[in-house]
Formats: structure tokens, C-alpha cells, sequence
């Protein structure tokens, strides 16, 4: 790992490597070789092949080996250097040149054993109870052990680099999440009188502005909110979209791994992702049973379902990613950037849990996506202007009292981005707002700058050569709106001028008895 911020150097951790493994080869290799031969290609690994690249002292060693009849058996034991997996490859790859000599090949690696002991110093109460492609894990005060079970074709995928980065970005992960300074102050407005002191949601469902829908975390806006929703939009184009010569596009709302995969979001989207499936046929026979039932008892069979279909990827959670697939592998012309383009086509779904809340905090929602590509100081610059026209947006039309704050998610830190971050210049601007019905400060929008993660996520270049940067902004349609409503309340008569003509008269279409 990378780390260009020097505070957060880490020196390179220990770590020590114990291999057994054999080769098998296609013929017998007893008869066919004189020993000392063998002896000398054992000899030759140890001094030079597995100490290649490394400091002096520093490398792999076969400490151990026997022939017996078509293969060979090795002990390899590393430091991090020419890690024993790799020693392995190695040895593999020169033997094959010896053996041929002799018309023997090799046919594979078998795997015995592989332990692999990190010096570990985790954070607080980091445990590791499970990891893939491990046996078992022994994790004592400074060291962690893992004895792995893995085969040639896991080699091939270098499985044990990957896991070592991974209990490494898990350390780190825990570290910076017990830090408290990934949140700082930017920007406060001026103090504002609130009107209302209710919680808006509430107010909205007793006079029938919205009602909760099917669905968990899901409503059904009414004329009157969705006339406040338009106006907000109305804004951000006015005010902002149009000035800045934004374009609109329209992004998928459905997601397929694919996507999930490049933008790193396959990292860690399981817990909050709405899942996607498609029936595994659509032969109506294999549905019948499924139908029947549900014609007899008039529920629907969900666990009957959950064996005829197959998940497919997942429902839009960030918006801009699967507009990437637009760009993927493709060179983008000098001229065309800054590319500012929008999307406003649909909904955004996440699993929220227990953490559902109003309008505030739901399953489905609505949000403006903004998405801006240029090189690395057209898209921080571009973001500024951005953060200075969402300023004049929330001072002198929708006049509420707001703060803006830099966050640093830690993924940026793993990334081995931590400098970039620490310069501002990476990472992300959230827009808060307090609720005076609870006292607390809500997200309302963010502005990010994503470096080049897209970009390399999906193979896009630019025709000069020059690094292609990113940044977007999820402006969140229903938060505006419960920010708003929280501060000024639902009386239109109480809002500000300029807001008011915009929003125009809220129109009223049904009355219940
Ligand atoms: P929070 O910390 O409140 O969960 P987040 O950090 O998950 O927010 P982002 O991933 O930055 O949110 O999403 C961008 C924007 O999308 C948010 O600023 C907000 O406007 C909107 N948003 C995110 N999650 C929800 C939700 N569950 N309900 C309504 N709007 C949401
Ligand atoms: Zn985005
Ligand atoms: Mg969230």
C-alpha cells in the first residue's frame, strides 16, 4: 500500500511466509535424474532465483525437499519480499526448463500447507473470525496466522495477496473509523428564527399531503409535495444546471454487478443493496405451481419464488455509477471536457433498517444526480463553483440555517489516497442542515470529488494523456424538502418570497371522509 501522506506512513508490517508444497511431474523422476542434479538446482533457488528483487539477506528459502517417484516435494519459507507462493511460481517455472532437458513436465502443484503470520497491530477490538480461502485464523496480542486453503488455480489469482491486503484494509478501516477528525467544519450559515418546531412528516400525513405506500420506507407524494419537489428542481436548474451548461441524460435504474464491480461499490454494498432478480425461465410451466398456490391459499409464495429466480444485480443506490458503462473503454476527445451532465430519471433504493425515518431517511427516494468529468484542476475547480452556487441556493432562496463539512470516507485512506484527502482535494463535501424538531443535523446533499476512481474503474482515457478526474453531487430531493419544511414549516404564507413564487399555490385535489 501507497501512502503519500507521511503522519499516516505505516512502515511495511512483518510478515513471514511457510509453504509446502509438490510438484507433480508427468514421469518418474527417480530413475531419470541423477540426485546431485536436483541438489544444484536447490542450491542455485537459494542463492540467487528466490532472493531476485530483494534486499540483500532478504528473500525465499527451499528449506526442505525430497523427490519421491513423480514429484517433488518443497518447504519454502519467505519473508515479504519473494513471498513463498510467489517462490514457488518461480521455482516451478525454472525446474519445468530442467526437467525438459530430461522430456519430463510438469503436470501441477499440490498444496499441503500454507501459514501465513502477520505482525499485527490492530486497532481496539478488531477480530477477524473468518476469512475465504482460510482454515483457520490465530489471532494473538502482535501477531496474526492464517493457515490458508487454497490450490494452484488460487495461487494463480494471487488469493494470498488479495487476503493480505484485505485484513490490512480492515485494520485500516477500524482505525478510521475510530477517528473522530474525518469530520470538519467548512461553512456555517447565519443562525436562523425557526417557524416550526414539529416533525414534518408527521404534519404532512395528518393533512393528507402524503401517505405511506406498500412498500417499507416508502411514500406516496401527493399533489401538494410534489409540486415542492418540482419547485426545488426548478432551482437547481435555474440556479445552477443551466448557468453551468448542464446536459441531461438518462441513467439506468437497474444495476448489473458488472458495474458494482469497477465502481468498488461490490465492496461493500451487500448489507444496504435492494436486490434484483430475473426468473430463472419464463416457461409458464415452471411458474404453475407457484401461480396454483397462490390461487388456493392467496398468498404468494416467497420461498417457492426464491428457487425459481436468480439475482441479477441490484436497484440504483448511487446513480451515477451505471452511467460509467456510457464511457467505459472509450478515449474521450480534449474538447469535449468539462462534461457536465444530470440525471433525474428515477429513484434510488437502499435497505435502511431500523434506521427509517420520515421522508428523511427512506428505502425509495428521489434524488438529482450531477456528474462532472474533466482533468484533475478542472473538476476541483469545478466543484468549487458548484459548492458557491449551492451557498446562494440555500442563503437567498430557501433562507435555512446550514453548515457545510469535509468529510474523508475511509475508503480513501485504504485506497492508499489518504494525501489527496488531507489536501482536500479527493473526497467529499456534505451539506447539513439542523431539524429543530430533534435538534439534530441532517445530510441533506454532498459534493464529492472522486479523483480519477472512475475513470480508471472503467477504463476511460483522455486523448492528451493527462489523468481524467471525476466529481458528482446526490442532490436528494426528499431531504430538501424535510430541511426546509422543518425550519419554515407547511404554511405557505410563512415561507420566503422568492421560494413562494416559485412554489406557486400548492394544489389540493383530495378530501377524505
Ligand atoms: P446518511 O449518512 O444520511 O445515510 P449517506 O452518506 O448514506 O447519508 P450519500 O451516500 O452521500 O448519503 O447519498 C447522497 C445523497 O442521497 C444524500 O445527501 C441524501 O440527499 C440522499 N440520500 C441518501 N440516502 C437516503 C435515504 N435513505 N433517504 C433519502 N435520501 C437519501
Ligand atoms: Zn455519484
Ligand atoms: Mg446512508
Amino acid at each position: 500500500m501507497k501512502m503519500t501522506n507521511e503522519s499516516e506512513e505505516e512502515k511495511p508490517i512483518d510478515m513471514e511466509f511457510k509453504l509446502k508444497a509438490a510438484l507433480k511431474c508427468s514421469g518418474s523422476l527417480s530413475g531419470e535424474m541423477d540426485p546431485s542434479e536436483i541438489e544444484k538446482f536447490v542450491t542455485s533457488c537459494n542463492t540467487d532465483l528466490l532472493r531476485r528483487g530483494a534486499p540483500p539477506g532478504c528473500g525465499a528459502e527451499i528449506v526442505k525437499w525430497n523427490v519421491a517417484k513423480d514429484k517433488i516435494e518443497l518447504k519454502i519459507v519467505s519473508d515479504r519480499f519473494v513471498r513463498a507462493h510467489d517462490a514457488l511460481l518461480r521455482v516451478k517455472k525454472e525446474l519445468g526448463k530442467l526437467l525438459g532437458k530430461h522430456r519430463i513436465g510438469i503436470r501441477g502443484i499440490e498444496i499441503e500447507k500454507y501459514k501465513i503470520a502477520l505482525e499485527w497491530k490492530a486497532e481496539g477490538e478488531l477480530k477477524i473470525h473468518k476469512l475465504p480461502f482460510v482454515k483457520e485464523i490465530k489471532q494473538e496480542k502482535e501477531r496474526l496466522e492464517l493457515l490458508l486453503d487454497v490450490d494452484e488455480s488460487a495461487l494463480d489469482k494471487r488469493i494470498p495477496d488479495r487476503l493480505i491486503r484485505l485484513v490490512e484494509d480492515k485494520r485500516d478501516a477500524a482505525r478510521w473509523k475510530g477517528k473522530s477528525e474525518h469530520w470538519e467544519l467548512l461553512f456555517e450559515s447565519d443562525k436562523k428564527p425557526f417557524l416550526f418546531d414539529k416533525d414534518p412528516t408527521e404534519e404532512m400525513l395528518q393533512r393528507d399531503w402524503i401517505q405511506h405506500a406498500a412498500g417499507r420506507g416508502q411514500y406516496i407524494y401527493g399533489p401538494q409535495l410534489t409540486r415542492i419537489f418540482r419547485a426545488l428542481e426548478k432551482i437547481l436548474l435555474d440556479e445552477i444546471l443551466m448557468p453551468l451548461g448542464y446536459k441531461e441524460m438518462i441513467f439506468p435504474k437497474f444495476v448489473a454487478w458488472d458495474v458494482w464491480k469497477r465502481s468498488g461499490h461490490a465492496k461493500g454494498i451487500y448489507p444496504e443493496a435492494y436486490y434484483v432478480c430475473t426468473p430463472k425461465t419464463r416457461d409458464p410451466e415452471y411458474w404453475e405451481d407457484v401461480m396454483d398456490y397462490f390461487k388456493v391459499t392467496n398468498e404468494v409464495p416467497v420461498d417457492m419464488i426464491m428457487g425459481k429466480i436468480e439475482n441479477v444485480g441490484g436497484m440504483c443506490y448511487a446513480q451515477c455509477p451505471p452511467f460509467w458503462v456510457f464511457l467505459q473503454g472509450k478515449i474521450l476527445a480534449n474538447e469535449t471536457l468539462p462534461i457536465t451532465v444530470f440525471d433525474r430519471s428515477g429513484t434510488s433504493y437502499r435497505y435502511e433498517s431500523g434506521g427509517l425515518h420520515g421522508i428523511e431517511r427512506l428505502d425509495e427516494f428521489h434524488r438529482v444526480e450531477i456528474v462532472w468529468i474533466g482533468n484533475k484542476q478542472q473538476t476541483i475547480a469545478h466543484s468549487k463553483e458548484l459548492r458557491e452556487m449551492y451557498r446562494h441556493i440555500f442563503n437567498d432562496i430557501l433562507d435555512i440555517e446550514w453548515r457545510e463539512a469535509w468529510v474523508t470516507p475511509w475508503f480513501m485512506a485504504q485506497e492508499g489516497k489518504a494525501g489527496l484527502a488531507e489536501l482536500k482535494e479527493v473526497g467529499t463535501v456534505d451539506y447539513e442542515a439542523v431539524l429543530p424538531y430533534s435538534d439534530k443535523w441532517l445530510e441533506f446533499q454532498n459534493v464529492s470529488v472522486n479523483g480519477d476512481k472512475y475513470p480508471k474503474g472503467f477504463s476511460v482515457k483522455l486523448q492528451s494523456g493527462e489523468e481524467l478526474w471525476s466529481g458528482c453531487s446526490g442532490v436528494g430531493l426528499e431531504r430538501w424538502a424535510a430541511v426546509f419544511l422543518a425550519q419554515k414549516g407547511l404554511d405557505t404564507e410563512n415561507w420566503p418570497e422568492k421560494f413562494k413564487t416559485i412554489v406557486g399555490e400548492l394544489p389540493e385535489v383530495f378530501k377524505f371522509l
